[in-house]
């Protein structure tokens, strides 16, 4: 048993104490099975969240409407959730009320896929009663029951299976691929938030040109925003990020590069990407645009920087057949030329300025240290005090 696991026997025999049952549940067990590294430990539980609260002194309630409660043990943090079955689906997403019962197999039964059903005794033997064992050793993602009954219950489901292909390189097996195909349209039920989380899980795995690939071969772009119609450039996209040197952000990058036609911000907000990326993709967009129009100078490099710089030359490069490394390097050698990278290291500052010219702050002291810098990056002057006052007053 994993460390992880047998650090957190102490919880479940806790629980077990207190007369009920308690299992290890969910991703970890699968990641273990798979020989994968682990996060987090889930806990399932018989005991009501009122009455884990009662065992442990230490308790965050974090969802407990859905049956969940944080433990803190031994340093470590617990997500324990209550056995449960989802009660009434109406709008094809996963339902505010849920019934808390006592029976761990129909706990497993409302999960998603047989290889996120299988729970683990704290001395690890394994509760599997929809054979996700078997699965796993054959890479293939199925759900548990019908399949189209569970993606009408919760869509969220769908991105969840295009997701595991990514993380884990599985095949679909063909009813739950059918299942996706059939029912794909009911995406558009499901928040922005839930689908970019997964989306996100998508491009950062693994396998996200396999994945990527399939979520067109299933036409589920046409239900996620601001995609549908561009299944080409997708799937162009997936080509080119197999290998894993591409971030979220560039990934990003080159489908709106390709897509050619969507406003950055405007697409990127539709997504509900977090604030940090949309200004890093829209400052690879700009200084793409650039690059298209000349290659690298020293101006060019100081004043887009140095990762914004890198990152447009990878996709410029990948997109035009050109020696990615070679050109990347080109960047990097102008880069390390440059008296200065940034504004902060002149060597001189607005007061000195003002001193020699004896005059007023005002906005042609901005102008001036602009004009210093632009003559420092071209090694017109050195970045020194006094070459500088001199190149001002000759
Ligand atoms: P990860 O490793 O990314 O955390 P995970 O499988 O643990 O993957 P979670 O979102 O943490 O995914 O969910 C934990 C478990 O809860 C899953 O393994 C699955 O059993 C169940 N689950 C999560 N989301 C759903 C859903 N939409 N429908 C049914 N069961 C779900
Ligand atoms: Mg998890």
């Amino acid at each position: 048993m994993l460390e992880k696991f047998k650090k957190a026997v102490p919880v479940l025999e806790k629980i077990e104490q207190a007369g009920f049952e308690a299992y290890f549940v969910g991703g970890s067990v699968r990641d273990a099975l798979l020989h994968r590294s682990i996060e987090d430990v889930d806990i399932a539980t018989s005991a009501f969240p009122e009455e884990i609260k009662q065992i442990f002194p230490k308790t965050i309630d974090v969802g407990i409407k859905h049956g969940t409660v944080v433990v803190i043990y031994n340093g470590e943090n617990y997500e324990i959730t209550t056995f449960r079955t989802d009660g009434e689906y109406t709008d094809y997403r996963r339902p505010d009320k849920v019934t808390f019962i006592r029976s761990l197999q129909e706990d497993l039964k409302r999960r998603d896929f047989t290889m996120n059903a299988i729970a683990m005794t704290k001395t690890g033997e394994l509760i599997d009663p929809f054979s996700g064992q078997e699965d796993i050793k054959i890479k293939l993602i199925r759900t548990v029951g019908n399949a189209e009954e569970r993606f009408t219950e919760d869509a969220l489901r769908i991105m969840r299976a295009i997701r595991f292909v990514s993380q884990l390189n599985f095949r679909i097996e063909q009813d739950t691929y059918k299942a996706i195909e059939k029912y794909g349209e009911l995406l558009t039920n499901i928040s922005v938030e839930r689908i970019y989380a997964e989306f996100q899980k998508i491009l950062v795995g693994k396998s996200r040109k396999q994945a990527l690939r399939l979520l067109v071969e299933q036409n589920l772009h046409h239900y996620l925003p601001k995609l549908s119609g561009y299944g080409q450039e997708l799937k162009q996209t997936a080509d080119i990020i197999h290998l894993p040197i591409w971030t979220e952000t560039e990934i990003w990058a080159i489908l709106l590069i390709l897509i050619d036609k969507e406003p950055v911000d405007v697409f990127l907000r539709a997504w509900k990407t977090p604030l940090r990326i949309i200004k890093a993709v829209k400052k690879i967009y700009v200084a793409y645009q650039l690059r298209k129009e000349q290659s690298w100078t020293k101006e060019m490099v100081y004043y887009n920087g140095y990762d914004t710089c890198i990152s447009s030359e990878k996709i410029y490069s990948v997109l035009h057949h050109l020696p990615v490394q070679q050109n990347v390097q080109m960047v990097k050698n102008i880069w390390a030329d440059l008296p200065i990278n940034s504004r902060e290291q002149l060597a001189i500052s607005g007061y000195d300025l003002m001193n020699w010219a004896n005059q007023k702050s005002g906005p042609w002291i901005k102008e001036t240290l602009e004009k210093i810098e632009k003559a420092i990056i071209n090694k017109e002057i050195d970045n020194d005090k006094s070459k500088i006052k001199e190149w001002l007053f000759p």
